[in-house]
């Protein structure tokens, strides 16, 4: 099985890839037992095809990072170019283009302090990167500090230590603690956490928690996302990113901004902390930055935090990275990325279409299943009475042939930021009418 010759060995379906083929995949996330899921076999813009030829309006960007949709040409020439001139090459000893030049680019589009970048191959591993220069840095200081306060609902990736940063039920507990994390609970559910009230109280229990007395010192790091993915589609309150910056100042903790989600024009900014005007000391991007074209992720560092490290006793520098760090065909396909993003205006359509996705949901998603409605750029979330009811509404916007991610009782409708007026107006239609199948029990 498996392999192109031996198809006397192969299973019914394999063909097709749904069943027999999906049950010898161990898929993440999912029962183990499910056996029966479509294999989706082509994209074309903001739509992606199954292998029974049914049409979707993918409004999950796959997960959440196919930011310039499907069949972008433009990304995929530069893949190819850059794969039959060199595929790769590793970057401890050597350097190559094209991460040089998006390290170089990446600077000129976060401004200030951010200005040496780590390069991997996923969300966790730049978040893991981001850590562990932040847990690193004291003692070269020679300040010794490990403490790392984080959201309670906040999702950082699915490493041991990404996913000790999380207090999320469904992440397993055995990783608790590498580090010493402290996480705090947000103070308010729904629209009542974006009052100045969610604000006041939300600053305050983060301040606490840094002041916490703690054997293990002040924190080394904040570590937050602008907007919580997996906590469910959670928009902060207005002004709590600026005034974690000036805690952070006070405190000499580092700010890292996981960016992993919302980084690459995802709210309607390039960077949804540029909303407030706020530079972390540490960013960390992964998703939007090649649109899911090749594995990426990167740590944008301040760099005076990389002078640090030249006191390091070991390597002089950091002890972090992997054999396809910086992928040469990942780096060529981001830089295409941003390329696309920017001759095509894709974050001031993200603004423009999101705004237009929110107001659409706000008044077609109504009644009593639904508890909130909440969105930045093309993050739109309909939050449901309980999880349950989010389950079907996601299983009847699929028979509708739109497809919108579940995060416990959130549904969140994020399409490419390639998204036109037709594609919000199907969206916010194909809601509406999954929300009445659920209302009823008609349809799926
Ligand atoms: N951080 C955030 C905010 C994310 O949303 C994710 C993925 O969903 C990650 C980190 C982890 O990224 P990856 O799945 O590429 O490891």
């Amino acid at each position: 099985p498996g392999s192109s010759t031996g198809s006397s060995t192969r299973s019914p379906g394999a063909e097709r890839g749904s069943d027999d083929t999906a049950s010898r995949i161990w898929h993440s996330w999912t029962p183990v037992r499910q056996r029966t899921r479509p294999a989706i076999v082509r994209g074309a813009g903001y739509h992606v095809w199954d292998d029974a030829g049914r049409r979707y309006l993918d409004a999950t960007s796959s997960a959440l990072n196919a930011v310039c949709g499907y069949g972008e040409s433009r990304i995929e020439a530069a893949a190819r170019t850059q794969a039959a001139q060199l595929h790769h090459f590793e970057l401890s000893r050597f350097t190559h283009r094209p991460a040089a030049a998006l390290a170089e680019r990446l600077t000129g589009l976060l401004g200030g302090p951010l200005t040496r970048t780590v390069l991997v191959n996923s969300g966790s591993e730049a978040v893991e990167a981001a850590v562990r220069i932040a847990i690193d840095l004291w003692p070269l200081r020679g300040e010794p500090r490990s403490r790392v306060v984080t959201l309670e609902r906040g999702y950082h990736g699915s490493t041991a230590l990404c996913q000790s940063l999380s207090g999320l039920p469904h992440l397993a507990n055995r990783y608790r603690d590498p580090i010493p994390v402290t996480r705090v609970p947000l103070p308010r559910e729904g629209a009542a956490l974006r009052t100045a009230d969610g604000l006041e109280r939300a600053f305050e229990l983060i301040e606490q928690a840094v002041a916490e007395p703690h054997e293990d010192g002040p924190p080394a790091a904040v570590v937050l996302e602008p907007l919580l993915n997996v906590g469910g589609g959670i928009v902060l309150p207005p002004g709590l990113l600026a005034r974690l910056r000036r805690l952070c100042d006070r405190t000499g903790a580092l700010l890292i901004l996981d960016e992993v989600f919302t980084g690459l024009g995802r709210t309607g900014a390039w960077f949804a902390s540029q909303h407030e005007d706020v530079r972390p000391d540490l960013m960390v991007l992964s998703k939007g930055l090649n649109g899911g074209y090749a594995p990426i992720g990167a740590a944008v560092a301040a760099g005076h935090l990389a002078e640090d490290f030249a006191a390091e006793p070991v390597v002089g520098g950091l002890r972090y990275g992997h054999t396809t760090s910086g992928h040469a065909i990942a780096c060529a396909a981001a830089l295409a990325t941003l390329d696309v993003i920017e001759e095509d205006g894709l974050v001031a359509r993200s603004a423009r279409h999101g705004a237009d996705l929110l107001d659409a949901l706000t008044a077609g998603a109504t009644g009593p299943l639904v508890t909130d409605v909440r969105g930045r750029g093309l993050v739109v979330t309909v939050e449901m009475a309980d999880a349950d009811l989010a389950a079907r509404l996601v299983q009847a916007a699929t028979a509708r042939r739109l497809l919108l991610r579940q995060q416990g009782r959130a549904v969140m409708a994020v399409p490419p930021l390639t998204i036109d007026e037709t594609g919000v107006r199907e969206i916010a239609e194909s809601v509406a009418g999954a929300l009445d199948d659920v209302r009823t029990g008609g349809r799926p």
